[in-house]
């Protein structure tokens, strides 16, 4: 017998996505709260948390501090070990790494335990934060109450995702009898047994890992569509993996139940394949059979989509000043910029101050799903709001603010940050700049793709420019060969900030064009001096503009 996640969340007093979080990281196949898992992994969970608790360091390793990604330069100095040897220690665990490259996570986690260290991730400075919330105050929990849960519907294309949100809509119209008007604002509300239950309207996994990619996470359920006619395909696998490593909870969909091919037995042994045991096979998956396209049990769906909510004990506040995700935003001829918001936690009112992402403003009117005009929206609501001034990108965050001067400030405040970001961005290589690039610091190393006609010119090349390096920039020829600059020339450069030098040898149009967006420095000679000569002057502040 093993332990529930939800148990076990509530001894530890984490939640229930943490936990899973923290088994998935370890390796453990868990997807929901309602799976079990053996008394050993508990055991080991146990011992991280209370044992984090209590502050024990379990050994003596070294720690190493990393912010963001960390060269292998830098790893060299960090860790007091000479670039060579840390290169061929590299080398000896597989990675091929050039002494700029940036090591992922994972590489810095084995080669720095090879030296003792263990990995410490800092947070991201303050600054960073910019975007994120401003009032990210905690709840007290008396004044948390349960809110709706937040539904994406994923699957591989054609397996029916559009059908069954656009049945599961109309079930709704039917049923409020609401004269069926409903508006298309990016998310919509149904209401099961009195329980309302809102789903987002663009499917995919895609638009739900933007989001997330942008720190968005709006999605509690997922409902992974897949066509009993078809089976698991490529993108039902990936719509898997990306609910997991989100920690969502899934609820699998077995449409198109009504087709004579339909062959649900066998879409539960695919499913099984992948880590999601059906509940009638002793696993913890819900698995609804359903047609869409007729309607067909989707209030069994439905049900279970309550149930499986009210196991994840979904709470917000509602007396809060609100905060929320952009779902969706467009410039409307008449009204403005129109936002699509679903809101958080809190209740967004009608006159609040309000920032999201670049742009600012007070809420001037708000529609729901409905075309209704209403006066306040609360969590896990989807209303669209009109009185921004700019329009914001989906997965920003908008949050209510004191006053219409902290919105323009706050506003203000990210534009300055966005403009200098994309400046920063633009300082790669190029002869023009590079003294002033080097002055500044910003350059210590030049470095060369050389492409020729003939070997002979590679190789001159690589030996002149060599003897150019000085105390303040090493010259280094990254790769030579013969034949025209490519655009894999171009992406190499634009990875390692390098420029291209070609000899009797012309960039194609591909190329050209890759570098014109990477912003890589192309220079074409006919004679090798010359080259030289220009690289020289360069790196002195003398290289002729007029070139
Ligand atoms: P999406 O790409 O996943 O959004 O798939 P769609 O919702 O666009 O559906 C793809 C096709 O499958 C359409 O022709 C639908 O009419 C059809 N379809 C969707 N659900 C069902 C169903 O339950 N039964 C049958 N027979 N066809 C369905």
């Amino acid at each position: 017998m093993g332990i529930r996640i939800y148990k076990l969340a509530e001894q530890l007093e984490l939640s229930n996505k943490e936990l899973i979080k923290m088994l998935q990281d370890l390796g453990v196949d868990v997807t929901s709260h309602m799976s079990t898992i053996n008394e050993e992994t508990a055991e080991l969970i146990m011992d991280m948390v209370l044992g984090e608790e209590e502050g024990t360091q379990e050994d003596d390793s070294k720690v190493l501090k990393v912010e963001g990604t960390m060269t292998v330069k830098e790893l060299s100095e960090e860790i007091d070990v000479d670039p060579s040897t840390l290169m061929a220690k590299l080398i000896g665990l597989g990675i091929m790494a050039t002494i700029n490259q940036e090591l992922t996570s994972d590489q810095l986690e084995v080669v720095a335990a090879e030296y003792g260290y263990v990995v410490e991730e800092e947070e991201e400075e303050e600054e960073d934060n910019l975007f994120g919330l401003v009032n990210d105050i905690e709840d007290k929990q008396k004044d948390l109450k349960s809110r709706p849960p937040v539904i994406t519907v994923m699957g591989h294309v054609d397996h029916g995702k559009t059908t069954l949100l656009d049945a599961i809509r109309k079930t709704e119209v039917t049923a409020s009898e609401a004269g069926g008007i409903t508006q298309h604002i990016g998310a919509y509300q149904v209401k099961v047994n009195g329980q309302k239950i809102t789903f987002l309207d663009t499917p995919g996994h895609e638009a739900f890992t933007s989001m997330r990619a942008r720190g968005a996470q709006a999605t509690d359920i997922a409902i992974l569509v897949v066509a009993a006619d078809d089976g698991i395909m490529p993108q039902t696998i990936e719509a898997i993996n990306h609910a997991k490593s989100a920690g969502v909870p899934i609820i699998v969909a077995i449409n198109k139940m009504d087709r004579p091919n339909a062959q649900p037995d066998r879409v539960k042994q695919e499913l099984m394949n992948h880590g999601l045991i059906p509940e009638d096979w002793g696993g913890d998956t819900v698995c609804v059979p359903v047609s869409a396209l007729k309607g067909e049990n989707l209030d069994e769906l439905l049900e279970m989509i309550v149930l499986t909510a009210e196991m994840e004990e979904l709470k917000a506040n509602p007396t809060r000043p609100a905060n929320g995700i952009i779902v969706e935003a467009e410039l409307d001829r008449g009204r403005g910029p129109v936002a699509t918001i679903l809101i958080k936690n809190g209740t967004l009112k009608v006159g609040d101050a309000i920032v999201a992402g670049l742009a600012s403003g007070r809420v001037r009117a708000m529609i729901n799903d409905q075309g209704e005009r209403v006066e306040e929206a609360g969590p896990a609501t989807p209303v669209e709001v009109l009185g921004l001034s700019d329009v914001p990108n989906a997965g920003d965050l908008l949050e209510v603010v004191e006053d219409d001067q902290s919105a323009r400030d706050i506003a203000q405040k990210r534009q300055n940050k966005r403009r200098e970001d994309e400046l920063s961005r633009n300082t790669t290589v190029n002869l023009e700049d590079l003294f002033s690039q080097i002055q500044q610091g910003e350059v210590k190393e030049l470095n060369i793709v050389v492409k020729a006609d003939v070997q002979g010119s590679v190789e001159a090349v690589k030996q002149s420019l060599q003897k150019l390096s000085t105390d303040e920039v090493e010259v280094k020829m990254l790769h030579g060969g013969v034949g025209g600059i490519t655009e894999t020339d171009v992406m190499l450069a634009a990875a390692s900030n390098a420029i291209i030098i070609g000899f009797n040898v012309r960039p194609g149009v591909n190329a050209r064009k890759v570098a014109e967006k990477e912003n890589v420095d192309i220079r074409t000679y006919r004679v090798i001096y010359k080259a030289i000569d220009d690289v020289k002057s360069a790196m002195e502040g003398l290289l002729d503009p007029d070139y």
